[in-house]
């Protein structure tokens, strides 16, 4: 039996909230060092383009091009990787694509306008952005589930031109990488990455089109730049390791919850599997379905470090105050593992996504079933959301006075003016007041 140990707790008792605390406690601040490497690359790249892309790709990644144009990849090619993918993995890349995008349509937002009685109109406009970037990480393994994640969302939101980045260390292309970009309506792909592809995305180079807002995962390296260049773009989240939090009423096959805790542990050491029941019995099964099924796993190191630094069992007296400690965790990933999910989720006010009920995997939710598994981490989901059409969207407000309506809410700004001792603004509201006795000229 491999040996791993995982801390228990009890909700309520002495040390509870300290020990809670320190469980959640997460170190995001940015190494100085990587800091600065970063901030030299992007100045690198904003000053000479795509000279600097092509040294750092080669340095990196050991790709060499002679111009950057090189490492862009035809779209036709996209299409090509799909059509050629084994038939199994192209309908699966294909089914998750349709379940993704489906989900996502439901997330589009109509812009709306209201009238007054004066005839003033008052309304937003929601439009797409101009050109979204997309990171896909490439350095150790391939994600082709983030390209449809993020992609999709863009898509559905009517973005312009979804430009993707994705390295491509020695040169060694991952097809389903491609092909899930092709289903996902990526524009143009080019073969960079690290610090320097966000650059190029944040600041634009002669080949590399500048873009509105960059999204996708990354290392240390990518998050930092991500960082950075925000303001110059908008960026969708820095996300922190992965997270599942799991309810379990007792009743679910020990082994089902066990597979689930290590589905997140095996993303790496930092991921945070918790699992809470008002069973202690039924803790004590879970982990004796640890420690049998761990040995059989591939990544065990992993999951078993990930579990003994910052993975948790939790003892509550009921699903209420199970709900509680929930809401204080803010989980990126929580799973009501109980006989009635329906019942509690209206006591959950702060999760990424919500997994209801025992045959409801989290890893569905990662792969195929619909929503985005881009999600907030570290407690974030007290105020954020997980990625969205609105995340590629912008609202503008729509403001139009009838002469009547200006004239009567202009002496509503004229006093606020005055009050705040801005002149213009005053006088400015005051030549479109006028007398009652006259007609509206428009
Ligand atoms: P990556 O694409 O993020 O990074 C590779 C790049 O890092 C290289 O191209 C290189 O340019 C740069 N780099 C490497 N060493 C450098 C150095 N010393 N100085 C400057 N730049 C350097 O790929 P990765 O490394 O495999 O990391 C992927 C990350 O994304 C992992 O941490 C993984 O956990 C995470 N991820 C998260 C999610 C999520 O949804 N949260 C999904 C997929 C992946």
């Amino acid at each position: 039996m491999t040996d791993v140990s995982i801390q228990r707790m009890t909700a309520g008792a002495d040390g509870f909230d300290a020990a809670l605390r320190k469980l959640l406690a997460w170190d995001d601040s940015v190494d100085h060092q990587v800091g600065e490497s970063v901030r030299h690359i992007l100045h690198d790249v904003r000053t000479r383009g795509d000279a600097a892309v092509l040294e750092l790709t080669e340095r990196f990644d050991e790709v060499s091009a002679s111009q950057l144009s090189d490492l862009e990849i035809p779209r036709e090619r996209l299409e090509q990787a799909l059509a050629n993918l084994p038939e199994e993995e192209r309908w699966a890349l294909e089914q998750a694509g349709e379940r993704i995008r489906r989900y996502h349509d439901k997330q589009q937002s109509e812009s709306w306008q209201y009238q007054e009685s004066d005839g003033t109109v008052l309304g937003q406009q929601v439009r797409p952005l101009d050109r979204a970037g997309l990171y896909v990480p490439g350095g150790k393994a391939a994600y082709p589930s983030s390209v449809m994640m993020n992609a999709m969302p863009a898509r559905v939101a009517g973005v312009g031109e979804i430009i993707m980045v994705v390295p491509t260390p020695k040169g060694v292309v991952n097809e389903l990488v491609l092909a899930a970009a092709a289903v996902g309506g990526v524009d143009r792909v080019f073969t960079i990455g690290g610090a320097q592809a966000v650059a190029a995305l944040a600041y634009g180079t002669e080949t590399v089109p500048p873009v509105d807002k960059i999204v996708g995962p990354g290392n240390i390296f990518v998050a930092t730049a991500k960082r950075e260049v925000f303001g110059t773009v908008g960026i969708d989240m820095i996300a922190g390791p992965s997270e599942i939090l799991v309810i379990a009423d007792g009743r679910t096959d020990p082994d089902w919850i066990a597979m689930d805790l290590f589905s997140q542990a095996e993303h790496d050491e930092q991921a945070q599997s918790i699992l809470i029941s008002p069973d202690a019995d039924y803790l004590d099964r879970v982990e004796e379905s640890i420690r049998r099924l761990l040995p059989t796993m591939e990544r065990a190191d992993i999951i078993a470090t990930s579990l003994r630094d910052r993975g948790a069992f939790i003892k509550v007296a009921d699903l209420d105050e199970a709900a509680d400690v929930a809401n204080r965790i803010a989980p990126e990933h929580l799973e009501l593992s109980v006989a009635d999910p329906e019942s509690m989720l209206p006591a959950i006010r702060h999760a990424g996504a919500i997994f209801m009920g025992r045959y409801t995997a989290e890893a569905l939710g990662d792969y195929c079933a619909g929503p985005n598994h881009v999600l907030p981490t570290g407690s974030t989901a007290r105020f954020s959301s997980p990625l969205g059409v609105y995340d590629f969207q912008k609202r503008s407000s729509i403001i139009g006075f009838s002469g009547e309506g200006a004239s009567r809410t202009g002496r509503i700004a004229s006093v606020l003016a005055r009050g705040e001792g801005l002149t213009a603004h005053a006088r400015s509201a005051e030549y479109r007041i006028r007398n009652d006795e006259q007609e509206d000229s428009e």
